[in-house]
């Protein structure tokens, strides 16, 4: 895969100032008996990667699902911006090592949205899974198993599943744990051309790599939005102490 990693993308305005791809306004959600996300408002920019950062527990996961929208809000709404259904790209451990999928069949069910998972592929599935291989560099592995690959080889395959969608909105848990710094960086650069090309990019994650290179940064603590705003103003020393290392 090639990586630009370190090219200065041009921004046409700040991105606080893009229109909101999706909004939230007191948004409270969780899970039978387990209120997780309290009260939060804030937005997701357009055309920018966003990164959900805070502690284990802290409720990234939750709010991808909302935005998502597999996890229904108790409470406030969620206004997006544009009538794609987004796609979700899961945490690699969930995706178990033993099933028996190659990267091929693992990213045609990318396509089971649209035309779901009985009906044979169009040729148009079978182009779009193959412009999503090569995005990722990932064609030369179309017949391997996907437990056979590495964890950052894995990742991509689920990205490019989570392309074949053509959703504008891009949701991934945790894309970047766990890999070396050489997957972490192609990964990274990724998401910044997926934004040049049109999509919105949400990445829940504890790498503050990826929050710091991201265009804006929701920081969770306890299901609470404690900052949001640009990295550097959002990753602090004072935030790190105050919401990794709790009093
Ligand atoms: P994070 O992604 O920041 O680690 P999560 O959104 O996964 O946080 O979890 C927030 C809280 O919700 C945690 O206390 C977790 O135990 C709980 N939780 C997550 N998933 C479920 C579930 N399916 N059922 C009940 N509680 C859950």
């Amino acid at each position: 895969m090639k990586t630009m990693f370190k090219t200065p993308r041009p921004s046409p305005a700040p991105t606080e100032e893009r229109t909101p791809r999706v909004r939230f306004t007191g948004l409270s959600a969780g899970y039978p008996g387990r209120p997780v996300l309290h009260q939060l408002d804030a937005h997701i920019p357009a055309l920018a990667v966003t990164a959900l950062v805070g502690p284990n527990g802290s409720g990234k996961s939750t709010l991808l699902g909302v935005l998502a929208g597999v996890i229904r809000p108790t409470a406030g709404a969620v206004h997006h911006a544009g009538d794609r259904s987004p796609a979700f790209v899961p945490q690699r451990g969930a995706v178990g090592d033993a099933l028996p999928l190659t990267v091929r069949q693992t990213v045609e069910m990318g396509r089971w949205g649209d035309r779901g998972p009985w009906r044979r592929p169009t040729r148009r599935d079978h182009a779009l899974v193959d412009t999503a291989l090569e995005r990722l560099g990932i064609g030369h592995l179309a017949a391997r198993q996907l437990g056979e690959l590495s964890g950052g080889q894995r990742q991509r395959a689920l990205i490019a599943q989570g392309l074949t969608q053509e959703s504008d909105l891009l949701l991934l848990d945790e894309p970047t744990t766990g890999l070396d710094p050489e997957a972490r960086e192609q990964i990274a650069a990724l998401l910044t051309e997926l934004v040049t090309d049109g999509v919105t990019v949400v990445q829940a994650t504890h790498d503050l790599g990826a929050a710091r290179s991201a265009d804006a940064c929701l920081l969770l603590r306890e299901g609470r939005l404690a900052a949001r705003g640009r990295p550097e103003r959002v990753i602090t020393t004072e935030t790190l102490t105050q919401i990794w290392q709790p009093a």
